[in-house]
């Protein structure tokens, strides 16, 4: 078991190799380590709650492996009960210590909300996002808005708070600047 201390270290770490690399050389991806998680199943360190945003790729952001991050995507890293529940299994069945929500700069997803520009399934999503950032124009700030509120959202699920209860996972934001790499950890 890692502890959330130590998977926050190892993201920091990761995104500041990230930031100067031309490609992801940390993570392992060897064939031993497929075959060893095959065999023995996953230890993930970190769940990672974002956004499908093509520019944001957390194993890469991370510089991390097969193995290493348990991550939920949707467009603009919302959570409903699929996200939740797949947030429950990570802490409560793989062990993971430390959950990051990660959302980010040039979001479409909450261009679309703030615009109020949508229809059919992308209205679910837009909602949500709306109801989270209400009047809140600045696309930057609404991103912050927005992850508080899954991470509100995962922190009144049920499991978790027992297990937030325990001090037995961490739940944090976060924001990926798309232009810079630098992940933003909220305090
Ligand atoms: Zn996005």
């Amino acid at each position: 078991m890692v502890s959330a201390d130590v998977a926050l270290k190892w993201l920091k770490e990761g995104n500041d190799i990230y930031i100067s690399s031309e490609k992801n050389h940390r993570g392992d991806i060897s064939l031993e380590k497929r075959l060893h998680t095959h065999h023995h199943g996953q230890n993930p360190y970190a769940v990672i709650v974002t956004c499908s945003d093509s520019r944001v790729i957390p194993e890469s952001i991370f510089m991390s492996g097969i193995g290493d991050l348990f991550v939920i995507r949707l467009a603009g890293n919302v959570v409903a009960d699929f996200g939740l529940g797949s947030v429950e299994y990570a802490v409560e069945h793989l062990g993971c210590k430390l959950v990051l929500v990660m959302g980010h700069s040039m979001c479409g997803a909450i261009h679309a909300a703030i615009e109020n520009k949508h229809n059919n399934y992308l209205s679910t999503i837009i909602n949500e996002i709306q109801a989270a950032i209400k009047d809140e124009k600045d696309s930057n700030k609404a991103a912050k808005l927005n992850v508080i509120n899954t991470i509100n959202k995962i922190k009144s699920n049920e499991i978790i708070k027992e297990f937030i209860e325990k001090e037995d996972v961490v739940v944090m934001g976060s924001i990926y600047h798309t232009h810079s790499g630098k992940v933003e950890f909220f305090k």
